[in-house]
């Protein structure tokens, strides 16, 4: 049993951490300022008392009275559509709020888990990606916020780890969906789902050749605890290296909602990156950990929780 901060766990991701940490008796304090998340997605945990919620921007230093074992920090917005809507935040809740994250660490003695991303890649020249490889970032460009924010997240925990000897673990996660994402969050499953539902057609970007990997949220929740319980640092990569095109996924959706909906093409954003597939060679070896869940399995049980939350 552990007392476990988790920034970020109101969002998508954290709300299922959270549910896992609780469910093997640890006790949980979510920190978010809920700029992209939602109360919703931890009301059911309202009368547990094993669990709190502080509301707050880990911008600032957290006012935390307790001693924990673990911090782990998943705050911050991370769908592309937020990225030219609230670019700075991105860029301090990656590079302050990490240090203020890791500060809590640092004074408990407690280990420190960081929620990076595959985007550390970039547009990756290298396919499928390991995490030896080192990116190929345009940090100019609008996706620039989030990719450098998490790269300075990555220097500034392996900082803290080497000068400051914080134990510390960096996972590298690749496109996440399942429930609890919001309907109008801009992610590519939550936007198709969402409009097969209502029948409107999928507004596939580019012409739809563009790959990634999806993982359902169960198989890359399991992924966090097998590192954060481990002795393997990281970075390591987990995500589904099932790899799919956006026409593929559009398919795939179509079929799981028995929509008639079609296919309408928009333009592609700036930098989006052509492939992405994780190599989970070290995922396998060092946390014998592998995604279990298939992309039509994960579509079928998200557009549930779509259908029930849209009333649709
Ligand atoms: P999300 O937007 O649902 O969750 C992020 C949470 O962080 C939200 O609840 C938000 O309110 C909170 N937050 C943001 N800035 C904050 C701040 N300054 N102070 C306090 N709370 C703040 O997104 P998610 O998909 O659940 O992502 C969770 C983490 O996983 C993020 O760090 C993200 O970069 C990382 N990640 C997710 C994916 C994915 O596919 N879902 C892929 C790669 C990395
Ligand atoms: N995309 C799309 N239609 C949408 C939303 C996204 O075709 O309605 C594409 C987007 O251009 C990208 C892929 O789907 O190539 C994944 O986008 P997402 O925003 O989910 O995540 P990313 O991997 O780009 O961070």
């Amino acid at each position: 049993m552990a007392k476990v901060v988790v920034s970020g766990g109101a969002g998508f991701l954290g709300s299922h951490v959270v549910d896992e940490l609780l469910a093997r008796g640890d006790e949980v304090v979510c920190v978010d300022n809920l700029v992209t998340g939602r109360v919703d997605n931890i009301a059911h945990l309202d009368d547990n008392p094993a669990f709190r919620f502080l509301e707050h921007d880990v911008c600032d230093p957290v006012p935390l009275d307790e001693n924990v074992d673990a911090v782990m920090h998943l705050a911050s917005p991370a769908s592309p559509s937020d990225f030219g809507r609230i670019p700075v935040e991105i860029l301090r809740v990656g590079s302050l709020g990490t240090e203020n994250m890791l500060s809590i660490a640092k004074a408990n003695d407690a280990r420190f888990f960081l929620a990076s991303t595959s985007e550390v890649y970039g547009d990756p020249l290298v396919h499928p990606q390991p995490e030896s490889y080192w990116g190929n970032v345009n940090p100019i460009g609008p996706r620039g916020v989030y990719d450098e924010a998490k790269r300075f997240a990555e220097a500034m925990t392996m900082a803290y780890h080497r000068n400051h000897g914080v134990d510390v673990r960096i996972v590298r996660i690749f496109n996440t969906y399942g429930p609890r994402m919001r309907p109008e969050d801009g992610r590519v499953v939550s936007n198709f789902i969402t409009q097969a539902l209502k029948g409107e057609p999928l507004t596939v970007y580019g012409d739809g050749s563009q790959t990634r990997s999806f993982c359902y949220v169960d198989d890359q929740v399991a992924g966090h605890l097998a590192l954060l319980d481990g002795d393997h640092l990281g970075p390591i990569n987990i995500g589904n290296d099932g790899e799919f095109s956006m026409l593929e996924l559009a398919e795939v959706v179509i079929k799981a909602t028995n929509s008639d909906s079609e296919i309408g093409f928009m333009p592609l954003p700036q930098d989006d990156p052509a492939r992405r597939r994780p190599d989970l060679t070290e995922a396998h070896s060092k946390l014998s950990w592998k995604p279990t869940i298939t992309l039509a399995e994960g579509v079928s049980k998200t557009a549930e929780y779509f259908a029930s939350v849209l009333g649709l």
